[in-house]
């Protein structure tokens, strides 16, 4: 069963919920927007990914920030906004913590245990939607935007990263020219994953002004918040 949120009451019930500032995206196409009933049996549980953690903090900005941090922050957004709307969730970690076995020794080893845990997540529901959430870097400072990944295990993940690359460009990056991209082995939580999976960019912190947006809170709830409409688009159709 599907519903449509009126503006009022999104804003109203996204403000109460999550106490976050989500007025600006009080735009018009909100009122057109469809929002599924979770209550119906078929609802997938989102399984959410924030990349790195722990001794890995992925990619830094040109100051140091890495992006394990903003990584947690925007994918406990986008849990809490999934939670609000009623589907289950579940996620590989709420901490700055690798999820590796305890008792692996050394660095590399962790690394091999820590990816596979949150493989193992990813797969554990047989109708789950699973999203990792990175940013991205470059040599070329240049760069900027989101860019979505996806592998060819499961057919529906194509048009995950469709509807998200899009939601991307629909609600904060209108000059996002990317298209989606297939990603080989090398992405390895979304290549052996069994579900529709995605691997999202969400921008460069190699580009200087990118990066200072993705640092800020109110960025990171905006990028949140897009990854969840991307998502509840996704189980709509
Ligand atoms: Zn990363």
């Amino acid at each position: 069963m599907k519903f449509s949120f009126s503006k009022g009451s999104f804003c109203a019930a996204a403000a109460l919920c999550l106490g976050i500032g989500l007025i600006f995206y009080s735009k018009d196409r909100i009122t057109d927007s469809v929002y599924t009933d979770i209550s119906a049996d078929t609802a997938p549980i989102i399984v959410l990914d924030a990349g790195h953690g722990g001794m890995d903090g992925g990619c830094s900005s040109a100051d140091g920030v890495p992006e394990k941090g903003i990584n947690l922050n925007i994918m406990l957004s986008v849990r809490d906004m999934c939670r609000v709307f009623g589907y289950q969730t579940d996620v590989t970690r709420e901490r700055d913590i690798s999820i590796h076995d305890s008792g692996i020794q050394g660095i590399a080893n962790q690394k091999k245990s820590d990816m596979d845990n949150r493989l193992a997540l990813f797969n554990k529901y047989p109708k789950a939607v699973c999203v990792s959430i990175h940013q991205n870097k470059f040599t070329d400072p240049v760069f900027s935007g989101a860019q979505m990944f996806y592998s060819p295990t499961n057919p529906e993940s194509e048009r995950l990263a469709q509807i998200m690359q899009g939601k991307f460009v629909e609600n904060i990056q209108p000059e996002n020219t990317r298209e989606i991209k297939l990603c080989g082995k090398e992405l390895f939580l979304c290549y052996f994953c069994n579900n529709p999976t995605i691997m999202a960019e969400c921008g460069f912190l190699s580009n200087p002004e990118e990066a200072a947006k993705l640092k800020t809170e109110e960025y990171q709830k905006q990028v949140a918040f897009t990854i969840f409409e991307g998502i509840n688009e996704f189980t709509s159709q």
